[in-house]
């Protein structure tokens, strides 16, 4: 048996599943990080922290058979390298008409530390190098009609300005796009206005590859990947805290065990709201989920991805929610070169693609019932904007489709299952509750467990939302830490975020 995870002695307290185990003395030594979730942020904070911790034991549990078959895996993604270089939700526009280029730069810099710690890793022969996984590929936006052209016009000026987008090239002659992106002016009539831009240096990234190669690192260096495994509770046991895991294979099926920790990370994606509320700790009270389903359409059609080598994203539809405006994307897996749009969103009462029905219904509590309710009434254009998604024709995809590609057509594309996202509901002081589109790190007050909630910008920003896990939850007692992830990710330092566990001490890097 694996000498991390114990069985839990026949008709005990946790093989019921009660909620709170009496004993508190470990049923072995524990151990010294447990990380929940086999997707691309347990992979990437497991192997930072074998990084800085060598010698610590390190142990992953997933409870599918594979790592990275949630949202990480590369179908399930747009495997946009995200540094805002074509999204427009990062560029919001100010009431006097100027655009407002602070989020850009930030989710920029993020990106910029993920490809430096991946640089790191390949020059160390740790994983491979970037083009194992990372495709170059342009970013582009496109826009029609004359308020989107004043709008991506005022973009492109601020953005361009500034050096790290200081390669971004603007046209609003159709001929030019046509160079640029040739699906995009087929068949689209010559007169109506429209605009572009396009930074050649964007990328598509396999983050199901990448989370692969960095597992296999981090098992290199003596952690343990556990698959199959699925955390059902975690309790505070004396310093750190107990946990209990059910094997999912069928040998073993029902049996459960239990596994002490002094650190756990909750990776579970849709999963960690739930595993988080279970905590009890007081940084969770009032947040809640809010489930959206997604969907791409998909193509191989040779001749179709021989005429488009881009990423093009446009404006969002009234109530869609940022990251699901639908764009199209020359998509590199594991070799082979397709085109995907989407996503399609849609809602769901699953929090995880291989979850349950009861998902959503099991996170509600007393404590976040105000803050789910107010959003469900402050956000009907969400609400609504999701039934139509829900119940769009396959003609109605294809309309949408035609936005950017006016001569699609029904045949080469089909349809496949997306992520499940679970957008995070926070709770507000006077307005009950608000619907957040990014990403959130939740620790306890103690550093001894911390989780992500969130969704966005996601899987590209995996190396500074790591850093600040650790930066969180063992920067004081580990400034050392911090100081070789700032040598490692120099962009960590601008990158911004910098919420510090103790606002009193003077800032650190990250
Ligand atoms: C439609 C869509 C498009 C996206 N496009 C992009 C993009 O273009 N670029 C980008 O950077 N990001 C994108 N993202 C976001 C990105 O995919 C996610 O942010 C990222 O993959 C999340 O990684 P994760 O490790 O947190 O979660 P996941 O990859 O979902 O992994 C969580 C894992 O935890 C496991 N788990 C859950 N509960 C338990 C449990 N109790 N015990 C054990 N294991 C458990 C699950 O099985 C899963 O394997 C997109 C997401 C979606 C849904």
């Amino acid at each position: 048996m694996d000498p991390a995870v114990t069985s839990a002695p026949s008709g005990s307290r946790v093989a019921r599943g009660s909620r709170r185990p009496r004993s508190t003395r470990p049923a072995t030594p524990p151990v010294d990080y447990v990380l929940i979730g086999g997707g691309i942020m347990s992979a990437t904070l497991a192997v930072l922290l074998s990084e800085l911790d060598p010698g610590a034991s390190i142990h992953v549990f997933e409870r599918l058979p594979e790592p990275a078959d949630e949202s990480s895996n590369p179908w399930r993604n747009a495997g946009t390298g995200h540094a805002a270089l074509c999204e427009l939700n990062y560029t919001p526009q100010r009431a006097d008409g100027s655009i407002d280029i602070t989020k850009a730069v930030a989710v920029n810099e993020q990106f910029h530390a993920s490809r430096e710690l991946w640089a790191h890793l390949a020059g160390t022969g740790a994983i491979d190098g970037e083009d194992s996984f990372l495709s170059p590929v342009p970013h582009m936006t496109f826009v029609s009609g004359q308020d989107g052209v004043d709008y991506l016009r005022a973009r492109y000026e601020a953005l361009s300005a500034h050096p790290n987008f200081a390669d971004m090239e603007y046209s609003e002659d159709l001929g030019e796009i046509a160079e640029w992106a040739p699906l995009l002016a087929a068949g689209r009539p010559a007169d109506g206005p429209v605009a572009a831009t396009r930074v050649r240096s964007g990328t598509d990234v396999d983050f199901g590859r990448l989370t692969t190669e960095l597992f296999d690192a981090a098992r290199a260096r003596g952690a343990t990947v556990h698959l199959g495994q699925e955390v059902r509770s975690i309790r505070r046991c004396g310093p750190g805290w107990r946990l209990t895991v059910r094997d999912r294979s069928w040998q073993t099926i029902g049996e459960p065990r239990t596994v002490d920790a002094r650190f756990v990370f909750v990776g579970a994606g849709g999963g960690a709201l739930r595993l988080l509320q279970g905590t009890r700790i007081p940084e969770i009270r009032g947040y809640g989920g809010f489930p959206i389903a997604g969907q791409f359409l998909r193509t191989f059609d040779e001749d179709l991805v021989a005429r488009h080598h881009a990423k093009v994203y446009g404006r969002a539809e009234v109530g869609a929610p940022p990251m699901s405006v639908p764009h199209l994307d020359t998509r590199v897996v594991d070799g082979r070169t397709a085109l995907m749009f989407g996503p399609f969103a849609g809602f769901s009462v699953k929090f995880l693609v291989h979850g349950s029905m009861f998902d959503a219904l099991r996170t509600v509590r007393l404590h976040n019932v105000r803050s789910m309710l107010s959003v469900a009434r402050d956000n009907l254009d969400l609400v609504k904007y999701l039934v139509k998604e829900l119940i769009a024709s396959p003609a109605a995809r294809l309309r949408t489709m035609r936005g950017f590609f006016p001569a699609a057509t029904q045949e080469p594309w089909t349809l496949i299952n997306a992520g499940q996202r679970v957008q995070i509901i926070k709770p507000h002081p006077t307005k009950g509750g608000t619907l957040e589109f990014g990403t959130e790190v939740i620790a306890s007050a103690d550093g001894t467990v911390a989780g992500l909630l969130g969704a966005s910008p996601g899987a590209s920003t995996a190396a500074f939302a790591m850093a600040k896990v650790i930066k969180t939850c063992f920067g004081d007692e580990h400034p050392e830490w911090v100081e070789r992830l700032h040598e490692i990710m120099p962009s960590l330092v601008v990158a911004g975020d910098d919420k510090r566990k103790d606002p009193a001490k003077p800032a650190g890097p990250v």
